[in-house]
């Protein structure tokens, strides 16, 4: 069967791919498994010049691999630039910091006794990496560079929605000189994903939606693989009433809005004091409105289509009818927009409550729904109230005050003034059903090894 790559921005096919079938899976697994052990045996410093050597290939690269990506997934041209230039640093922390989180550790030595007690760590073998479309070099480099600087084998499978950016960090990997094996692509939608976790595995790490993070769980699980999961959120911002109103607006609109909203950090609920209520719907309304919408190989363009067909037809859609149904207001939008492709105008709801969709199920797109809160404490019990817990941000010129409101929230990244922001040196991890374990960090690194105990007697 072949996989029809689609441009979001017209509906045209930008390529038909073959996909792998379970006999090409297994065939891939298996040549990883092989090759996995040779990798995990060349020094830290060999495997290290392999990475260095993507880094450079990815600069040099970079304004060809903006445009695969902004063609096939219709992220604005300079955000695709954003994502390839942001893995940079991301790229460096890793080089910086593995030999670090690699090295042996002694924890107890008594030489009168003759015992060293000594902590070793080791590749976990061959992992997969299942993983979305939305941010493909950010995700996926954030498995695929620590993993191969710790001796792993990577099965990558990209989204379908995402592929042939897939297909060119693997021939960036080729041409950087990793060895044969050491990364393989799977080529495929949905039963590929599923297919693949259906070989033996030693780690899963998957990007996506909680409803297909479960069925990756269930799979995982049956294998006892090692299990990192990197859900969805339905992220909150609370602005307070000591804000500069029309600064926190525009923050908060580009944190709601950036990557069309499809980032699993976006802003997706908006909390904002009574006291300035009226001020910032307005001030937050008007930023939307001048949100330039078009062709998102156009630099001047902020807002391109979504990336799946279903996004911008059903789930928004239904979000707002739902909300308006329900009493919402629309002040922005609320429609797709009249030209081709999948595209959906930015939108701003007033009076909305938690019987909304739109203030429940993520979004996933640019929509915001945004309510007043009496008090701090009714932002916290709001911002709490959620399945999910990926991040929360607090918007005021008392650091102290939102350390308190934050230091109540069920969530992995906490921001104070900032909002839909990502650090190589900070773990990025959920809570609830934002996800198991995390990425980036030395914790992010050493997520990639298994611990050996030493008792060495003499
Ligand atoms: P999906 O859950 O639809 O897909 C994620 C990956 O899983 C894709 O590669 C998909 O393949 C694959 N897949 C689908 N079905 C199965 C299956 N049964 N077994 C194994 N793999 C399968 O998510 P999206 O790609 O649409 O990504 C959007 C979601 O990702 C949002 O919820 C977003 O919040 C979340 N996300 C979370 C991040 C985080 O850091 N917490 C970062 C980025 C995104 P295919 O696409 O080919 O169907």
């Amino acid at each position: 069967m072949d996989l029809r790559i689609v441009n979001p921005t017209n509906g045209t096919t930008l390529k038909e791919l073959p996909c792998d079938d379970r006999a090409a899976i297994a065939a891939k697994v298996a040549t990883a498994h092989a090759a996995q052990r040779a990798w995990a045996a060349t020094s830290l410093a060999g495997r290290s010049n392999v990475v260095r050597r993507f880094r450079e290939l990815l600069v040099e690269r970079t304004e060809t691999l903006a445009l695969v990506l902004t063609d096939e997934v219709g992220k604005p041209i300079r955000q695709s630039k954003n994502e390839l230039a942001g893995t940079l640093p991301r790229i460096d922390f890793f080089l910086e910091h593995a030999p670090g989180v690699v090295a042996d550790e002694v924890v107890f030595s008594d030489r009168a006794a003759g015992l060293t007690e000594r902590i070793e760590l080791e590749p976990l073998g061959v992992v997969a990496n299942i993983s979305a479309w939305n941010y493909p070099w950010f995700v996926g480099l954030n498995v695929i560079v620590p993993a191969l600087l710790t001796g792993n084998a990577v099965v990558y499978k990209p989204s379908e929605y995402a592929t042939l950016t897939g297909l060119a960090l693997a021939d960036l990997l080729d041409a950087a000189g990793a060895p044969r094996g050491v990364f393989e692509v799977v080529v495929g939608a949905g039963e590929a994903g599923a297919a693949l976790l259906a070989e033996p595995l030693d780690g899963v790490f998957f990007t996506g939606s909680l409803s297909t993070g479960r069925r990756v769980a269930e799979a995982a699980a049956r294998q006892f693989a090692k299990l990192q999961l990197e859900l969805g959120g339905k992220d909150p911002a609370y602005v307070c009433d000591d804000v500069e109103v029309d600064a926190a607006a525009a923050a908060v609109a580009d944190g709601a809005f950036y990557n069309t909203g499809q980032s699993c950090c976006s802003v997706e609920r908006v909390y904002v004091h009574a006291a300035i209520y009226d001020r910032f719907v307005q001030a937050f309304t008007s930023v939307v409105k001048g949100f330039v919408v078009g062709d998102p190989r156009d630099e001047a363009t902020y807002i391109g289509p979504l990336t799946r067909r279903e996004l911008a037809l059903d789930v928004l859609a239904a979000q707002v009818s739902d909300a308006t149904a329900r009493g919402a207001k629309i002040l922005a939008g609320g429609h797709r927009v009249e030209r081709p492709g999948w595209y959906f105008e930015p939108t701003v709801l007033v009076d909305v409550d938690h019987s909304m969709r739109v203030m429940r199920d993520e979004s996933f797109g640019p929509i915001i729904g945004i309510q007043p809160v009496a008090d701090d404490a009714e932002a916290i019990e709001k911002m709490n109230d959620t399945e999910y817990g990926l991040t929360a941000g607090v918007y005021t010129a008392d650091a102290a005050r939102a350390e308190r409101v934050l230091t109540k929230l069920a969530v992995g990244s906490a921001y104070v003034n900032c909002c839909d922001r990502v650090s190589p040196r900070l773990p990025w991890s959920g809570r609830r059903h934002s996800g198991l374990g995390c990425t980036l960090s030395t914790h992010g690194i050493a997520a990639f090894l298994n611990t050996k105990a030493w008792h060495v007697k003499a």
